[in-house]
């Protein structure tokens, strides 16, 4: 097929974008760089840079394409919460230009890349695809909006998409990991400490209503997560809208991803509590039984040790080749 992958730069898009072109599609990515590396965009693609509400029109106009996958957009719990105009603007008002310019040229396929945090605070875990939406933060609620309006574009015009609510995507594939500018995210925050990029991991609240007190997440390897997007585009149906969760299906504190990380770094990664982070969720758990019943999709890498041992090879090897560069000055 002939695809489209929005935020092919940053760290899921781009393992999409390389998964994509393995599995013999044709990848275009559109990437303004304001979040993701130009060196993630993978060999094979072309490359469109600019803003997406600024080049998706021209891009989609006698282009021919059968599908996006849409990857583009603003990701981060704690800063929705601070700035929560960004977030509706890149999400929500961006994504509804990319589907209008889709029905203006007649590109019916979707794969929309959303977030356990449509859920909010769970009643029950794991969740299932059916359980109440009540995001807690603008980022989870921008993210379901745009479930809304994907849902209404496939019953009116046709388009057949599908939403997948990832949980804590992690881990590398091949030369691809977690490189964000500013990084925010757990494991690769905890192995900077052992890489000795950092003195210390902070922990963000040990109140929580949990075992150990540290909030639970479900953590999923990027090359599985990437893998379900293939199925989902491959098996997308016209008129259908539909929402798969996708996660390992068990649950690690904070402080067991920081033990694993000392375990596979043997590195004592010194930590510290501090107060809770705004708009943080106690616990999430996925069930992903519905994406591997309807689609057959079947996670390979689901224990945290082997996501944290390919993150940290990743890691390691990026901090060795800054090390080489910042020697060779
Ligand atoms: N977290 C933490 N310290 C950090 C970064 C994250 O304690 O420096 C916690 C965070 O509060 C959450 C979990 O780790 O409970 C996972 O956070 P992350 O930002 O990786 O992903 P999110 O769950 O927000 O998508």
């Amino acid at each position: 097929m002939k695809l489209v992958v929005t935020g092919g730069a940053g760290y899921v898009g781009s393992v999409c974008a390389a998964v994509l072109l393995e599995a013999g599609h044709e990848v275009t990515v559109i990437d303004d760089f304001s979040t993701g590396n130009r060196d993630a965009v993978p060999a094979g693609a072309t490359l469109v840079e600019g803003s997406l509400a600024d080049v998706i029109d021209e891009t989609l106009a006698g282009g021919d394409f059968d599908g996006v996958l849409h990857f583009a957009a603003r990701s981060l719990v704690g800063e929705s919460m601070v700035v929560p105009h960004e977030y509706w603007r890149d999400n929500m008002v961006t994504s509804l230009k990319l589907l209008d310019a889709m029905r203006t040229h007649q590109v019916a396929q979707l794969v929309f890349s959303s977030t356990a945090a449509t859920y909010g605070e769970p009643e029950t875990v794991p969740i299932t695809e059916d359980m109440p939406t009540r995001p807690t933060n603008p980022y989870g609620a921008t993210k379901l909006s745009i479930d809304y309006a994907i849902t209404s574009y496939c019953q009116a015009y046709g388009m057949g998409a599908t939403s997948l609510r990832y949980f804590n995507v992690a881990g590398a594939h091949d030369a691809i990991g977690e490189n964000h500018k500013t990084e925010t995210h757990l494991i690769p925050l905890v192995l900077q400490v052992a890489l000795g990029h950092r003195e210390k991991i902070m922990i963000f609240g040990d109140d929580w209503p949990t075992s150990d007190g540290t909030c639970v997440r479900d953590y999923i390897h990027i090359r599985d997560l990437a893998d379900a997007h293939v199925l989902a585009l491959e098996t997308n149906e016209p008129g259908t809208h539909r929402i798969y969760n996708l996660g390992s299906g068990d649950g690690y504190s904070v402080r067991e991803v920081i033990e694993m990380c000392r375990e596979v770094t043997g590195h004592p990664i010194p930590a510290e509590v501090a107060p809770r982070r705004a708009g943080d969720p106690a616990v999430l758990i996925a069930s992903s039984a519905k994406i591997q019943r309807e689609l057959g999709w079947n996670p390979t890498r689901t224990h945290l040790r082997r996501i944290v041992e390919d993150a940290w090879a990743y890691t390691s090897e990026l901090g060795e080749r800054s090390h080489a560069t910042r020697a060779s000055r």
